[in-house]
């Protein structure tokens, strides 16, 4: 991607004032619309810049946030820093996703049109075509940023501007109505966001040699279970419940043994948050279901996966009688029976499974008997193992509907989207925070590798030598994640399979053990034996790339290891309904080695989608949250400047700044600069490269200002532009 165009300036200011309005003003010259230097300026002073590049005071966290603050005042909701694109969610609807607007941005360059969503997009779809490259777009952000509403946007974009023919409609339609679906079963309202994404997704878009799409992908990451069985006091369970309560008909729920009323349920109940007044569950349902017919599912399909959703409903219902370190009894025998009937198990197996727990030492069957809290545990282990596992099936079938299908067509295209979790710090930070920093700091690696290789590689095509960025390279906060034996997901998962008296705390000491000395992991306990009292007994901090984050180890055992008994996977594999046989395979009853722990599962899948993302072109979108309220036109600056800095945008900004921020193609350079030197006005009949070493040294560019590639001049700072063009406009 071309990152310089001399028109730049000119069109910031243009386009903002068109974007505003005042289009009246500007004089129409030769070369399109020409503004005058006075307006220009006070367009630049009151909508800031357009790419953070042009910042002068570009190390500058205040003139950062001063320009987004301009920007967002004016519903200019996009800026960019180089390639990267920044959104900030206006938690309003703007017309700026029309048609018209998607045709504006259709094979445009990059920097000739405002910032926008589709621009990335159509710069994607464009290096794709013409240099048959994998494309990748990785959106990050925290919770309510707008990462999902940004890939819908960019999914929309190909849909309605890519070209297609009957089949094709089909994969498109398959393409836009997986999001429901995925959406009805992975997302919920959270105090963070009425729609929060609870797990990863990277979607591949697949196009054929015309540019039509043809296929697509999904890979899905860390769904958080949890939900399933707890949610915190103003969230929801996941949509899907509440659908199927509000919007199911009256056969369907009499069937289900459903009834009409969420607060029933123990499992959506805990939130205290039934209804939410941006979402309507009844219509949602109405979507969702034809969604799912779209993409290829049959009744009896529907039917089934439905059956699976309210026995979940059921189980969170079922009670417990006993003592409490007694023996645990079944006390609610019609949620048994509905289970029985919906998943097609013997109820007396159930019961039996509920209440003890079966394990096999040495060969041997050990049955024992499971206290009221024991068997509790176990009711949540599987309803989170049920839903968790179903969800896995649910992508694999969208998958299997959106697989590419032509044979004859081997290598088809590809764009992938990646809409991610974007760093998290919370007061209380835990397991899922530990693995969801973990994957920003490998996306923060894939990012300073990709950024500065292409970087590089486009200096060495050029002849110009390379001069060596410094920045912080993450990768000493990977290995401490990650590496073989030594690395803390490993010491975590040694204390998993430790029988005894393994624990979270015996877990932290032996961190302190393994890397207690490490430069970016500390504990309460100092190498002189005293201790820290700024930090709790069961923490740990990592200094990760974008700051500190203290972990409580709290729960990291239980969490990682995952656990669900043997019996109750046995009664899974012996249901009717066939998507749970494809859920609990017997395979995995035989083969008695330990699962993969859900670290040990993260990491890997993890390293599978930095292989992925390593072989294609990226272009990134970081998404910001302006308020915590969810609300239009409020730009809360201590919320902001804390993303900023945890999505490491001033790092970006340093890297992009640290080599050249322009560069043009010489025959562009002189034909747009030319007046400003006797020499070369009005033709210059020479070498190009020639006509703009002359053109340059007129205009008095220092040696240090700019370097003279292969085809291309780079100019190192911004401020030596802005004089040719100043020069340009008061000439
Ligand atoms: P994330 O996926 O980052 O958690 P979402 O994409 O779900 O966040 O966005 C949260 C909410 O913010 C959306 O439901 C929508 O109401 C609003 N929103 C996000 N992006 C936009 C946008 N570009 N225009 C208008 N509203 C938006
Ligand atoms: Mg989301």
């Amino acid at each position: 991607m071309d990152l310089n165009n001399i028109q730049h300036l000119i069109r910031i200011t243009q386009t903002s004032i068109i974007e505003n309005g005042f289009l009246g003003w500007c004089a129409v010259g030769s070369d399109g619309v020409r503004i005058t230097m006075e307006s220009a300026l006070t367009a630049r002073d009151r909508v800031g810049v357009q790419d953070f590049v042009l910042l002068e005071n570009f190390t500058s966290e205040a003139a950062f946030i001063e320009n987004l603050r301009k920007r967002f005042k004016e519903n200019l909701i996009y800026t960019y820093i180089g390639s990267v694109l920044v959104s900030v969610n206006p938690y309003k609807d703007l017309e700026i996703y029309t048609k018209n607007h998607m045709e504006r941005y259709r094979g445009v360059n990059f920097y000739e049109v405002s910032p926008h969503i589709y621009a990335v997009a159509d710069n994607s779809y464009r290096s794709m075509r013409t240099e048959r490259r994998d494309q990748c777009i990785l959106i990050s952000g925290e919770s309510g940023a707008g990462k999902t509403e940004a890939s819908k946007k960019i999914l929309q974009y190909y849909a309605i501007t890519c070209p297609a023919s009957d089949q094709v409609q089909t994969v498109k339609d398959r393409l836009l109505q997986s999001n429901p679906v995925l959406e009805a079963f992975g997302n919920a309202k959270t105090l963070r966001n009425d729609n929060s994404s609870r797990f990863g997704k990277y979607m591949d878009i697949q196009f054929d040699f015309k540019g039509a799409p043809v296929g697509g992908h999904i890979l899905n990451y860390l769904l958080e279970k949890s939900r399933v069985v707890h949610q915190n006091h103003g969230e929801r369970n996941f949509h899907i419940f509440y659908q199927l309560i509000e919007g199911g008909e009256e056969d369907l729920l009499r069937r289900l043994g459903l009834e009409k009323n969420p607060q029933q349920y123990q499992y959506l109940v805990k939130g205290n948050c039934p209804k939410v007044s941006s979402i309507n569950d009844r219509s949602d349902w109405k979507v969702v279901r034809k969604a799912l017919t779209v993409i290829g599912f049959n009744d009896d399909e529907v039917e089934e996966l439905l059956n699976i959703i309210a026995s979940v409903l059921h189980l969170g219902n079922i009670q417990f009688g006993g003592e409490d370190s007694g023996i645990a009894y079944i006390t609610t025998d019609t949620q048994i029976k509905y289970l029985s009937r919906l998943l097609g198990v013997d109820g007396l197996v159930l019961k039996e499974a509920l209440t003890h727990k079966k394990i096999i030492a040495k060969g041997e069957e050990l049955i024992s008997p499971l206290n009221l809290e024991q068997a509790a545990s176990a009711r949540d282990a599987l309803s989170k193992a049920v839903y968790g596992r179903t969800f896995t099936w649910l992508v694999n079938k969208i998958n299997d509907s959106l697989a590419f299908k032509d044979e004859s067509y081997k290598n088809p295209s590809v764009i992938g989207l990646l809409d991610i979790y974007g760093f998290e710090v919370f007061q209380h930070n835990s397991f899922e925070q530990f693995c969801i920093n973990y994957c920003n700091e490998k996306l923060q690696q894939l990012f300073i590798e990709l950024t500065l290789k292409s970087e590089q590689d486009e200096y060495e095509a050029e002849g110009i030598t390379w001069e060596p960025v410094q920045y912080f390279n993450n990768k000493i906060i990977c290995d401490l994640v990650e590496e073989k034996f030594k690395g803390i997901i490993s010491i975590l998962d040694e204390e998993c399979l430790r029988p005894g008296d393994a624990s979270d705390i015996t877990f932290l000491e032996k961190l302190e053990d393994t890397v207690g000395g490490h430069a970016h992991l500390t504990t309460h306990k100092l190498a002189d034996g005293k201790t820290r009292k700024v930090m709790g007994r069961e923490e740990f901090r990592l200094l990760h790339y974008a700051g500190e984050v203290n972990y409580n180890v709290n729960g990291f055992l239980d969490k990682n290891n995952d656990l669900l008994f043997r019996n109750l996977k046995e009664v899974m594999c012996m249901s009717e309904n066939t998507i749970l046989t494809q859920c609990f395979d017997r395979v995995e009853l035989k083969d008695n080695k330990r699962p993969e722990t859900a670290a040990t599962q993260f990491k890997n899948s993890l390293a599978k989608l930095m292989e992925i993302l390593m072989s294609k072109e990226p272009s990134y979108v970081r998404c910001i949250k302006p308020n915590d309220a969810k609300q239009a036109g409020r730009f809360d600056e201590v919320l902001i400047r804390h993303q900023v800095k945890y999505l490491g945008l001033m790092e970006n900004l340093r890297v992009r700044r640290a080599g050249f921020a322009y560069r043009r193609r010489y025959e562009i350079f002189l034909q747009r600069y030319k007046s400003l030197c006797p020499e070369t006005w009005p033709t210059w009949e020479g070498k190009q490269v020639d006509g703009v070493s002359t053109l340059v040294k007129h205009l008095g560019y220092k040696p240090e200002e700019y370097k003279l590639g292969r085809s291309k001049i780079f100019i190192r700072f911004p401020k030596t532009l802005f004089a040719t063009e100043d020069a340009l406009e008061t000439r």
